[in-house]
Formats: structure tokens, C-alpha cells, sequence
């Protein structure tokens, strides 16, 4: 069958393309490597029908009223306090790191300016994540959150500082995970999200569990649209790239195992930061506002990455390795008529509003780009 545009992903990249390209008239496939909608967002039920993500927590937040509009178009939301805690040293931790988790630390209250008088100002620019966060909160408390986290989640010290920056630091006692304006669930799940999506794509075909050689054989394009690894659409010709892979394990609680809310842990995500193998657990019954006897809680163990069979996660932040990506985005960029989007095909850490902007605007250049002359055929115009 020829088609306008192969698309090779069912991710959140991946479907916005479709929705945007197939609602402009243009006849697109995605194609699916596993069996499902949504990648790595991708959501599902346990035994007793609540919500679980197979794939690592996502808590969708944006400041964005484009990229909000347009996932509005497919979906309710549920208002959600993102709250995470920490596990350390036996106890629990208010974190992000605040006004709170300082009074812990001294075992006393405390105030604003006190906590900014032990506060660091940096005096020049970090050399690596460990250097951006000691500058600011001294060893004391990276060693408490982030020196054996961060080693157990990317398997050596992080060397961007933009790592550990993602996590912000307060004086005040605000413990939210993030400061997005919008922060929100999506009200019946990311995967009937993704479902209806699909539906509003005109002439839309998925095809599950197929791997990229057997769509590019069956279906001649006349654009790609890539957003796997990008090593592997290269057969790793400059090398594999490492990504940091994770372990998921779900936990299905029992009523007694619950506290008098209904929950099995305090807040929506503990981060372990000592030496456990794993590194978090997360129960999302906290934020998807199912009501039930029973929970769940999903325990996330990083792993080692073996190219080609296990599954990428991280893209690694780190000179040499953006070395190696560049190599590939520079065969990339030589490709006629592919498109390379997402985390994984673009070898960069991108949240779920970054990733959903990224596709809208290839969609618009694409759509601008391409000109249909009728509603059968798709003239490319270069
Ligand atoms: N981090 C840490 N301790 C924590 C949480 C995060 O050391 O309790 C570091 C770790 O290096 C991690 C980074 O901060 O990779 C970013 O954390 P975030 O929670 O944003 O991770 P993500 O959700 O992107 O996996």
C-alpha cells in the first residue's frame, strides 16, 4: 500500500504526527513495534482495574496553552499535586529539597533567611551535576539525595549539570515536584488519550508488533517519519549509543496493607536515595482519583542497556556521547525525506510537553512543506 507518510512509533511523537498530517488529507501509517498505544506513556490497568504505568511514572504538566489546546482536543484532566518524598537514611524526607527538609536536616524550625544564609551562591559555572548542586546546598544534602541516587539511576556520576538541575531547590516551603501552570492528569488515562487521537486521524491505520524493515518494505512513502533509537535506523554505524534502561515491577496492595486514605505510601512517588536497588515507587492511585479497597505501587530498578533488545529510556547527557549522537543527527540530517523526532531518535531528554511541541511544529513545516493537489496525491515541494 503507498502512503504519504510512514510513521514508525506509536509514542506520543509518533501520534501527534498522525493526528496532524492525516487531519491535513494526508494518508499515514504508524507502525508499532510492541502492542500498544503511547511508548513509554503509554498506561493500563492491574487485577483490580486501577491505573498503573508500565513504563515509569508520567505526570504531565505544562505552561503551554498550545500544546494544552491541543491535548484538550482528546482529553479531560484531573487536577493533580505532583508530591514526591524521599527515603533516606530510614527516614522520610520532605523533597524537592525546601525550607522543610532543612528543619530536618537541624532537627528544629527554622526561617527563610536562615535557610538562605546556609544556602550557597555559585561563583562560577558548573563543571558537572555533582559541582551544580554542592554549589548551591553543600555536601550534606547532596550526599543525602543525590549522591547515591544518581549513581544507581545512570550507573556513573552524572556529568551535565542539567541532570540533577532538573530538581528545583526553595526556600520556601513549597514541595511541589514542579511550578508548570497547568498540572494535570489526563481524566481517563494517557492511553485513551492516545485512543482518541487515533480516531480523530482520518484514514488512520496502526499496525502493532512490526518492526521498522518489515514496514518499510510493505509500505512505499513518501515521507518517513522515524522515532526510534536513531543508532539502530543507522545499523549502528558509528557505534551503539548508550541509553540508560529501567526495571519495572508492579506491586498489587491489598486492603490491609493500606493507610485510612486508601493509599499504600505517603505521597505519589518515595525516591530511595541510598544504595536500594531500586530507585522509586510510585502509586498513582494518588493522582488518578479512582476510588478503590485495593492499590498498587510500581518499583523502578535501572539497568544496564544492551542495544537492540533491551529497551531505551535515558539518552546519556555527556560529552562524548553527544559526540557520537551528532555524528548520527548529522547522517540524519543528510537523509531525504526522513523526519527524526522524539527522545529516542533525537538522543535528548525531552519531557511530554517538550516532545508534544516538537511535533507540532515538524507537522506545521511538514504540512506547509508538502502541498496536496488533490485530495489523492501529495506533491512535495522542496
Ligand atoms: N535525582 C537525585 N535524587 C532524587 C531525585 C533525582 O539524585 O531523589 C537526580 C538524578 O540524577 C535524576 C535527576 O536528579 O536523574 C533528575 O531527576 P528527575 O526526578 O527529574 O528524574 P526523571 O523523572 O527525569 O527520571
Amino acid at each position: 500500500m503507498n502512503v504519504d507518510y510512514l510513521i514508525v512509533g506509536a509514542g506520543l511523537s509518533g501520534l501527534v504526527m498522525a493526528e496532524r498530517l492525516s487531519s491535513a488529507g494526508a494518508r499515514c501509517v504508524v507502525v508499532e513495534r510492541r502492542s500498544h498505544l503511547g511508548g513509554n506513556c503509554h498506561d493500563t490497568k492491574d487485577s483490580h482495574g486501577l491505573f498503573y504505568h508500565p513504563y515509569g511514572p508520567h505526570y504531565f504538566r505544562t505552561s503551554s496553552p498550545v500544546v494544552l489546546d491541543y491535548l484538550s482536543r482528546f482529553t479531560g484532566w484531573r487536577e493533580a499535586a505532583y508530591r514526591v518524598r524521599a527515603l533516606a537514611r530510614g527516614k522520610i524526607w520532605s523533597f524537592p529539597i525546601n525550607l522543610r527538609t532543612y528543619e530536618e536536616l537541624i532537627g528544629r524550625e527554622a526561617t527563610e533567611d536562615e535557610f538562605r544564609g546556609y544556602l550557597k551562591t555559585p561563583d562560577r559555572p558548573p563543571a558537572n551535576s555533582r559541582d551544580a548542586i554542592t554549589s548551591i546546598i553543600g555536601t550534606d544534602l547532596y550526599d543525602l539525595f543525590f549522591r547515591d541516587y544518581t549513581l544507581k539511576h545512570w550507573g556513573r556520576p552524572a556529568e551535565d549539570p542539567s541532570v540533577c538541575q532538573r530538581i528545583p531547590i526553595r526556600t520556601n516551603r513549597d514541595d511541589r515536584y514542579f511550578t508548570d501552570s497547568f498540572q494535570a492528569m489526563p481524566d481517563e488515562g494517557y492511553t485513551a488519550l492516545f485512543e482518541r487521537m487515533v480516531v480523530a486521524s482520518p484514514h488512520l491505520t496502526v499496525h502493532f508488533n512490526m518492526s521498522f524493515e518489515e514496514a518499510r518494505a510493505r509500505f512505499p512513502h513518501r515521507h518517513l517519519i522515524y522515532t526510534g533509537p536513531i543508532d539502530a535506523y543507522f545499523h549502528y554505524r558509528f557505534g551503539a549509543l548508550p541509553f540508560r534502561t529501567l526495571r519495572f515491577e508492579l506491586e498489587e496492595k491489598q486492603p490491609h496493607e493500606l493507610d485510612g486514605d486508601g493509599h499504600a505510601q505517603v505521597a505519589l512517588q518515595i525516591n530511595y536515595t541510598g544504595m536500594e536497588a531500586f530507585t522509586r515507587t510510585v502509586e498513582v492511585k494518588h493522582v488518578t482519583g479512582q476510588s478503590s479497597r485495593y492499590s498498587n505501587v510500581v518499583r523502578e530498578y535501572p539497568d544496564r542497556y544492551v542495544p537492540g533488545k533491551s529497551e531505551p529510556y535515558y539518552p546519556i547527557p555527556a560529552p562524548a556521547e553527544e559526540q557520537q549522537a551528532d555524528l548520527y543527527r548529522q547522517a540524519g540530517a543528510e537523509e531525504r525525506d526522513v523526519t527524526f523526532l522524539g527522545r529516542m531518535a533525537t538522543y535528548r531528554y525531552l519531557n511530554m510537553e517538550q516532545a508534544v511541541t516538537l511535533a507540532l511544529h515538524k507537522a506545521d513545516e511538514l504540512r506547509r512543506r508538502h502541498r496536496w493537489a488533490d485530495g489523492e496525491k501529495l506533491k512535495v515541494e522542496n
